[in-house]
């Protein structure tokens, strides 16, 4: 007897990253010593005080049942604080704040509220692949979006089929952006908008690396565009501001009636986030600007560092202006695919091949600077080894 998947899971893409995923496991069997800068997870640990913070919430009874659907009022109140100092945009916390299992937790479950069968969803590629994946599970049809270098990273509206723009539901952005590492000026988002209302299409932004930026120039959120919250959502994350990926906390924001939507979905599957983790994200999102300025700073050295080491070997590389990937062109005759294993195979690092985020990121690699300083010094010392061969 055989159980047969469903159709939504045969339909997503194959899984470009096993077989690099596959060499690593193997080369770590055989006790090779890999450097590892292939999956965006932060390095460090989640910051003392807010370990503490966790621990005396958790010992709160009232913490001990179920957390309320769109989370506790005092972390949806701390959100709104932080979002108006940050972006200088003032929320009604009972309406236009909704706490998630992780920024992904709400991406993938956006589509199930608004989008039916056959509907098209806009998502960038490359992108973070679960803007297809939540499409594809809503019975959605992805249209790809491509971002290329010589317009910036940013998507051209104007090429998008009429046939697509009519049953759009969703424009999916992202930026600070994985795995780019592009940014969007302010100009970008107030066209985004305009365009979104003129097609009544939803705007959502995944903001996951708002935080993570260098030389003191902060990332605009969406909804400082005018006219943003008649057609915007827009998705923020603890994970890689306060190196908090394990715990599974972030939030959504943007307008009312699309946050209710979302609400609708995850009453219906889950019960909300931990308590003592939104108790944790309140002690996150009120502590001292230097609490995320050390995380920034521990980035912009292996940043600098690292890009130069790669500048000067001849890499084709921009320094990133925010989140913490970077991104390569692979030399002339080489594939994503190719090169990421030789790189694995012949001087000991992990890359992530750009074509497993969409097939524009084809002929790029993404490093991740989720890896120590000394490391990232033995990485550009088996490189220039590498490139001299
Ligand atoms: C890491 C990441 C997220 C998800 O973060 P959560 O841990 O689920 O909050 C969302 N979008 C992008 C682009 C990411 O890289």
């Amino acid at each position: 007897m055989k159980y047969d998947r469903a159709e939504r899971l045969t339909k997503l893409p194959p899984y470009i990253f096993i077989e690099i995923d596959k060499k690593r496991k193997a080369a770590l069997a055989a006790g090779v010593d890999l450097v590892d800068l292939g999956i965006g997870d932060p390095d460090r640990p989640t910051p003392a005080v807010l370990l503490r913070a966790l621990a005396n919430a958790s010992r709160n009874p009232a913490y001990h049942q179920y957390p309320l659907g769109s989370g506790l009022p005092e972390f949806r109140q701390a959100a709104a604080r932080w979002f108006e100092g940050r972006f200088g945009v003032r929320l009604d916390p009972a309406s236009e704040i909704l706490a998630l299992i992780g920024s992904k937790e709400g991406i993938g479950h956006l589509p199930l509220a608004f989008v039916d069968p056959g509907d098209r969803v806009l998502c960038p590629d490359p992108g973070y692949p679960v803007y297809n994946a939540g499409t594809l599970f809503a019975g959605g049809v992805p249209v790809r979006l491509p971002l290329l270098s010589s317009n910036g990273y940013l998507p051209d509206f104007g090429a998008i089929k009429d046939a697509h723009l009519k049953r759009a539901r969703i424009l999916w952005l992202n930026y600070p952006n994985n795995p780019t590492a592009a940014t969007a000026p302010e100009s970008f988002f107030k066209d985004a908008v305009r365009f979104c209302k003129r097609h009544g299409i939803i705007l959502a932004h995944d903001m996951a690396y708002s935080e993570i930026y260098y030389n003191g120039a902060p990332p605009h959120s969406v909804l400082e565009a005018p006219g943003a919250m008649d057609v915007a959502i827009e998705f923020h994350s603890l994970s890689k501001t306060f190196n908090m990926t394990g715990w599974r906390i972030g939030f959504a924001v943007g307008r009312a009636e699309l946050i209710s939507g979302l609400i609708t979905v995850k009453g219906n599957l889950d019960s909300g986030v931990v308590s003592s983790i939104q108790a944790m994200a309140i002690a996150a999102l009120e502590a001292p600007p230097e609490l995320s300025e050390s995380v920034r700073r521990v980035y912009q050295k292996r940043r600098d560092l690292f890009v130069s080491g790669l500048r000067r070997m001849g890499f084709d590389v921009e320094y990133p202006k925010a989140s913490f990937y970077v991104w390569a062109r692979v030399p002339h005759g080489a594939t994503s695919a190719s090169y990421s294993s030789e790189l694995l195979e012949k001087a000991g690092i992990v890359t992530t091949p750009g074509n497993g985020f969409g097939t524009a990121g084809e002929g790029y690699i993404r490093m991740a600077l989720t890896a120590p300083e000394e490391r990232l010094k033995i990485a550009l010392e088996r490189l220039k080894a590498f490139v001299a061969r």
